[in-house]
């Protein structure tokens, strides 16, 4: 069977470059005559692979020596909690601003430990905008002010960030990290679970400013203290080794590309593909406010369900796979990360037209 154009939120398609050198790797990596799988992560050859990809990741995404790198487990759902029992330290109050599910279970998290206030939310519209936010809705007593920069169900992103003044800002990046450059040292602390866009899922990435570190809650259990982290450089336990590796092997591929800089072209590219055509079509529709379109995750629908459903089974049959919406936006969504090339967006744009030639 050939390869599909995988259109999935996460899990998601990778670079097959990727695939094909892990494979050649598969048995035998390197000279070490055995699988990274198989590898102790004490030996000197997996500490090649892990500070080599910590290394790739400083390269690629521009982080100073004032950040921390790590690789940790628990997905980016284990930062909901780790966040405000490492962070909500000083007033024990934060600030969160809600546009989407992540934001919510990241507030409703965040609840548990202290002080989280709702500063804004596009709640009332479906998450289909980013609510503004000026400076004067910052609580200056907050230790941080939380959000997601890219809403993968909505298809939403904060174009430009809010201004945060003295208080650190920190933001889910899952579904954008590595699509384009991202100015760092405007956050205290960003995290990435790397099954949207950076590798397969198990590895979750953190970048944090080194000052914040070592301020946990005396409850923090020692695996989810930053702190516990630094101090093997994400090796205080065993790693998810393999992912990790599989990590490293798409950052290659990103510099490879040209960095993110680059790789920002491309994602615009094929974006405007299908942002072009949803906005000249008589039968579908893209569902989120035109400033705030994401350029990894494009929510689009009919306006009937049926219609919906016959364009999702025929897509399949065409190997256009994975193009079913969230179940709170009902209609598709198609997920356009790094891997996807302009090809598939292309294809898929040419389906899109003769789909809608023929039910007319
Ligand atoms: C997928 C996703 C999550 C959840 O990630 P897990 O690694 O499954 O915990 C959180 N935030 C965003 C923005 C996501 O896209």
């Amino acid at each position: 069977m050939n390869r599909v154009y995988n259109f999935s939120a996460g899990p998601s398609m990778l670079p097959e470059e990727v695939l094909k050198t892990a494979q050649q790797e598969m048995l035998c990596y390197g000279d070490s005559g055995m699988s990274v799988m198989e590898m102790s992560h004490r030996s000197k050859v997996y500490e090649s692979i892990i500070y080599g990809a910590q290394d790739l990741l400083r390269e690629v995404m521009n982080i100073s020596d004032d950040y921390e790198v790590f690789f940790l487990q628990g997905g980016a759902s284990t930062q909901f909690a780790m966040i405000p029992l490492n962070l909500m330290n000083k007033n024990n109050k934060a600030d969160y601003i809600i546009t989407g599910q992540w934001a919510k279970k990241a507030f409703a998290e965040a609840s548990r430990y202290g002080e989280a206030r709702k500063i804004a939310s596009s709640e009332d519209q479906v998450f289909n905008y980013i609510p503004k936010v000026d400076a004067s809705m910052i609580h200056q007593d907050s230790d941080y002010v939380h959000i997601t920069l890219n809403n993968t169900i909505y298809g939403t992103m904060f174009h430009t960030l809010p201004e945060t003044g003295n208080v650190p800002l920190v933001a889910d990046i899952s579904s954008m990290v590595l699509s384009e450059p991202i100015d760092v040292n405007k956050f205290g602390l960003l995290y990435a679970g790397a099954q949207k866009n950076m590798g397969p899922a198990g590895v979750t990435v953190v970048i944090m400013k080194k000052d914040l570190i070592g301020n946990a809650m005396d409850c923090t259990p020692t695996m989810l203290k930053y702190e516990t982290h630094v101090k093997d450089r994400s090796m205080y336990n065993t790693p998810p080794t393999y992912a990790i590796y599989i990590c490293k092997l798409v950052l290659e591929w990103v510099k490879k590309m040209g960095g993110t800089a680059a790789l920002k072209e491309i994602n615009t590219e094929k974006a405007n593909l299908l942002y072009n055509y949803l906005d000249e079509s008589a039968m579908f529709r893209g569902t989120v406010v035109k400033e705030d379109r994401s350029l990894m995750n494009i929510p689009f629908v009919t306006d009937s369900d049926e219609l919906n459903q016959k364009f999702i089974a025929e897509a399949a049959a065409k190997g256009f796979v994975n193009l079913k919406g969230h179940r709170t936006v009902g209609g598709m969504r198609a997920s356009i990360y790094n891997a996807m090339p302009v090809e598939g967006v292309k294809s898929l744009v040419d389906f899109m037209k003769d789909f809608e030639a023929k039910n007319k």
